[in-house]
C-alpha cells in the first residue's frame, strides 16, 4: 500500500468522530439506552485524534498523555453505553482503572514512543475486551445485526492496537515517531477511520432494532394482560379464516367474558380489577393449543380463535375454560376474587374469506344468550345456525 500523509488521515479520523457524535447530539435521543453516552465517547475520540494531529506542535503531556488517556476514556464511555443498552449498571470500577493505568504510564514513558504504543496496545484491547464481553455475556443480544457490526469495528480496533504494539516490540519504531509516513501507519489509521463508522453504526442500528422489536410488539399486545390486542386477533382471525376455506377445514372462535366485572372494580378497586383481568388471561392461555390463539378482545372481553377446531370441540373446550376459572380464585391483597365467564362459541366450515366477520358475530350472539340465559354458562351457534335454534338447546 503507498504511505498516506498521517496528519490528513488523523485529521479525517477526528472529523468522521465529531460528524457522528454532533448528528447524535442533533437528533437527541429521548430514551436512556445509551447512546447518550457513545456521543460522548466519540467527542473525546475527536478531541483524542486532533491532539494526535498536533504531535510535535503542542508539548507531549498534551498530544501523548492527555490524548491517549482520552483514547481510554473513548473506549470507557463506550462500555458504559453498551452496559445502559442493556440496562444494566455502569462498571464505574472497569472504566475507570484502565483509564487511570493509560494515564499513569503515559506520563511515566511520555517520551519513549515505542513504550507509549505497547502500553496503548495492551490497556486498549483489555478495554475493548471487556466491551464485547458485557455485549455477549450471559446472552447474545437480541438486536443482532447491530451487535454484529459493532462487533466487528471494536473487534478491528482491539487487533489493530494489539499488532502494532507487537510488531513495534518486536521491530522497534519508525524514526519519525507516531507523525512517520509509512504503510503500517497508513494501515492502522485507516482503520481507525473505519471503526468509527462501523461501531457508531453498529451501535445505532442496535437501539434502532430493538426500537422497532418494542413498536411490533406493543402494536400486536395489550399493555396489561400481555395477551394479543383486538387488532392483532381480528388480523389473524382474517388470515386463519381464509386459510381455512383453501383447505376446506373447520374454524370455530370464542367470546369470552367476565360475569359482573363491574363490582369486581367496585369491591376491589380497580386494581383489584386488574388482577382479576391478569389471572383469567394466564388461565386462558395456560389452556391453549399452541395453534390456538387468545387476546383481549376490549374491557373484560376476550377472543379466542381455534383453527382447524370443530364447534362441538370448541365447546368442550370452552366449558373447560369456564370450569377452570369458576374454580380458581385470583388473589388480591391477600384476598381471594372469585369470578365466572360467560362464552360464546361459534364455529363450522367457512366458505369464503369474510365469514370470519359472521364467525364473530354469532359468537357475541350466543354470549348475549349466555348472559341472558343466567351468566358462568357457555352458548354456541353454528355458522349456519341462527340464534332461535341455539336457545331452544343451551349447552350449559
Ligand atoms: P356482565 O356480567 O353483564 O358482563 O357485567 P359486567 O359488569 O361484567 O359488564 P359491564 O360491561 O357493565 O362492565 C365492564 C366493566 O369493566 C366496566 C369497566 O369499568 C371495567 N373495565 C374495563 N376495562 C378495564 C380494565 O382495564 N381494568 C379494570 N379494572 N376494569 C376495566
Ligand atoms: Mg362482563
Ligand atoms: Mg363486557
Amino acid at each position: 500500500m503507498p504511505p498516506l500523509d498521517v496528519p490528513t488521515m488523523l485529521l479525517m479520523t477526528a472529523a468522521a468522530s465529531a460528524t457522528m457524535a454532533g448528528s447524535l447530539a442533533a437528533v437527541r435521543p429521548q430514551r436512556r439506552e445509551g447512546m447518550g453516552l457513545w456521543a460522548l465517547a466519540l467527542v473525546l475520540h475527536t478531541i483524542t485524534y486532533v491532539l494526535y494531529t498536533l504531535r510535535g506542535v503542542v508539548p507531549n503531556w498534551a498530544s501523548v498523555v492527555l490524548a491517549n488517556t482520552l483514547l481510554s476514556g473513548t473506549f470507557a464511555l463506550v462500555l458504559a453505553a453498551v452496559h445502559q443498552f442493556l440496562g444494566l449498571a455502569l462498571p464505574w470500577r472497569r472504566m475507570g482503572l484502565p483509564v487511570l493505568v493509560m494515564a499513569v504510564l503515559f506520563a511515566l514513558f511520555m517520551d519513549d514512543y515505542r513504550a507509549c504504543v505497547i502500553v496503548a496496545g495492551v490497556v486498549a484491547p483489555i478495554q475493548l475486551t471487556m466491551v464485547l464481553w458485557s455485549l455477549w455475556r450471559p446472552r447474545p443480544p437480541a438486536p443482532l445485526r447491530g451487535a454484529a457490526l459493532l462487533t466487528a469495528g471494536l473487534g478491528l480496533q482491539a487487533v489493530l492496537l494489539a499488532s502494532r504494539s507487537a510488531l513495534v516490540a518486536s521491530r522497534g519504531v519508525p524514526a519519525g515517531g507516531l507523525l512517520q509516513t509509512d504503510g503500517l501507519q497508513s494501515l492502522t489509521f485507516i482503520a481507525a477511520f473505519v471503526v468509527v463508522i462501523l461501531s457508531s453504526l453498529g451501535f445505532i442500528l442496535m437501539t434502532k432494532d430493538r426500537a422497532d422489536a418494542d413498536n411490533r410488539y406493543y402494536a400486536a399486545h395489550d399493555g396489561l394482560t400481555g395477551l394479543f390486542n383486538r387488532r392483532a386477533l381480528l388480523l389473524a382471525a382474517h388470515r386463519d379464516v381464509a386459510h381455512a376455506v383453501r383447505m376446506h377445514q373447520p374454524y370455530a372462535l370464542m367470546m369470552v367474558d367476565i360475569d359482573h366485572f363491574k363490582s369486581v372494580n367496585d369491591g376491589h378497586g380497580h386494581p383489584g380489577g386488574d388482577r382479576v383481568l391478569c389471572h383469567v388471561a394466564e388461565l386462558l392461555r395456560a389452556r391453549l393449543r399452541a395453534q390456538d390463539m387468545v387476546g383481549r378482545y376490549g374491557g373484560e372481553e376476550f377472543l379466542v380463535l381455534l383453527p382447524g377446531t370443530a364447534l362441538h370441540d370448541a365447546v368442550v373446550l370452552a366449558e373447560t375454560l369456564r370450569g377452570a376459572v369458576e374454580q380458581a380464585p385470583a388473589v388480591h391483597e391477600g384476598r381471594p376474587i372469585a369470578v365466572t365467564l360467560s362464552i360464546g362459541v361459534c364455529g363450522g366450515r367457512p366458505q369464503h374469506a369474510g365469514s370470519w366477520e359472521t364467525l364473530l358475530r354469532k359468537a357475541d350472539q350466543a354470549l348475549y344468550a349466555a348472559k341472558t340465559a343466567g351468566r358462568n354458562r357457555v352458548q354456541c351457534l353454528a355458522l349456519t345456525q341462527d340464534l332461535t335454534d341455539t336457545l331452544a338447546a343451551p349447552v350449559h
